[in-house]
């Protein structure tokens, strides 16, 4: 059995001849898994639909974002108020300090903050912060660490990076990642040699608590409080990057999880419901480094834009209210779905290395257990390819790259969880 996609497939040729690669960001153009990508026409909480009358179970969930399904009613009314408002002042509005409220009441770590339009912003500024606030210019990245596309940054980045098989980007000059110091993660000893190795030069670490943009890993014991403790040691910063992570491993992110209190925060993807929005906070003294109050600038047209924080805020009061039931309830489906497909390949000797925190997750085709790129890299990503191509016709949408990871949303249902096992049933025999 195979779908139809003949009209995707005009609308591709159409988008080929005007977007590089027919996309607008690129590991949507499949090309690691191979095949071409369906065009959406709409979706409703955990069902896609694409313009050849086909559906999807979405286990992508926009990147992230959608932790309850699309077209959440409150979220959609939320937006559609706040429209009829306009679109855009470029001028302080109530709604933004309603929103950062939200963030506080679940990040207490962050003591200000400054709102923008995206993850890549959010870390870039947050990079910019500690430089300005510790008068340092080396930074520490991980290998497999995605943190938005920003030319400093953009070193052993991950995912998208990792899928195309480019090491960094062309077009960054080597001198503007020249202080960047991308180190294995899951590694203490690396971190004190290059402190040993640049006194009082490293400004901060920035990190992925749990890293998605390589797949899913998950930090050892203790790896979060070492670092913690040698930035602490060295007067440097901790950024964790909660972009992913933050209210989707708890409602207080992974730094919630792990119980480690970094001096800055950055946040994306479910803190704008959907919409472009992004944020970075911490420590008030770091923060008052900002313009206008500092010498760090900064800004953004549409930052605090009132759709977005309309959005955010539905989307953060739905998920503060309904904590308790929300998050055992992603935990129970979202382990039913990656320990039940760890079973079935079990079942047919197929190698594979299930990792999972809170409701994002990632099936390594290796048999390995994966704790740093390095290891992940050891997947089969031929396996995964067909893997993934079996399962878009059977109806499920994975994260079309190995390195990347799987999101479960409270819409998904017992019934969808059989229907992703029965579909992996046959996908694993192909
Ligand atoms: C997605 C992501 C970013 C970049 O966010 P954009 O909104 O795509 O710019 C940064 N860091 C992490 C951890 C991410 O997952």
């Amino acid at each position: 059995m195979s779908l139809s996609h003949s009209r995707s497939h005009l609308l591709q040729q159409k988008a080929e001849a005007i977007f590089p690669g027919g996309v607008n960001s690129p590991v949507r153009a499949f090309r690691s898994v191979g095949g071409e990508p369906p065009f959406l026409t709409h979706a409703e909480g955990a069902w896609l639909y694409d313009e050849d009358g086909n559906r999807y179970l979405d286990f992508f969930g926009s990147w992230g974002p959608m932790i309850l399904g699309h077209a959440f009613p409150p979220v959609v009314e939320a937006i559609r108020e706040a429209a009829g408002r306009s679109a855009s002042f470029g001028a302080s509005t109530a709604a933004e300090a309603e929103l950062a409220a939200l963030v506080q009441q679940c990040f207490p770590s962050v003591e200000k903050l400054r709102f923008v339009s995206s993850g890549t912003e959010a870390c870039m500024t947050a990079i910019r912060l500690a430089r300005g606030f510790t008068g340092r210019n080396f930074i520490i990245k991980f290998e497999g660490c995605y943190h938005g596309h920003s030319d400093c940054l953009l070193v052993k980045a991950g995912s998208g990076v990792a899928t195309l098989g480019i090491p960094g980007s062309a077009g960054v000059p080597p001198e503007t990642v020249m202080y960047t110091l991308a180190l294995p993660f899951n590694d203490l000893e690396a971190v004190r040699a290059a402190f040993a190795a640049h006194p009082d030069q490293i400004a901060c670490i920035i990190l992925e608590p749990v890293v998605g943009n390589a797949g899913t890993i998950p930090p050892a014991p203790g790896y979060l409080e070492g670092l913690r403790e040698i930035t602490r040691e060295h007067g440097s910063l901790l950024i964790i990057d909660e972009v992913m992570t933050g209210f989707r491993v708890t409602l207080g992110g992974a730094q919630r999880l792990y119980n480690v209190q970094p001096d800055l925060t950055t946040l994306g993807k479910i803190i704008g419901g959907g919409l472009p929005c992004g944020a970075f906070g911490g420590r008030a003294d770091v923060m008052n480094c900002l313009a206008p109050l500092g010498p760090v600038y900064q800004a953004g047209t549409l930052s605090g834009n009132p759709l977005a924080m309309a959005a955010g805020i539905a989307m953060l009061n739905h998920l503060i209210v309904n904590e308790q039931t929300i998050y055992p309830q992603l935990e129970r489906a979202t382990a039913q779905i990656a320990e039940g497909v760890a079973a079935i390949a079990r079942e047919r000797n197929i190698p594979l290395t299930t990792n999972r925190v809170g409701s994002m997750f990632t099936w390594f085709f290796t048999s390995q257990p994966v704790t740093d790129f390095a290891s992940a890299s050891t997947s089969d990503t031929a396996a995964f390819g067909r893997f993934h191509r079996a399962m878009l016709d059977q109806g499920v949408w994975l994260p079309p790259s190995q390195f990347e990871a799987a999101f479960v949303s409270t819409a998904h249902t017992a019934e969808d969880v059989a229907f992703t096992l029965n579909a992996a049933h046959t996908a694993l025999s192909a």
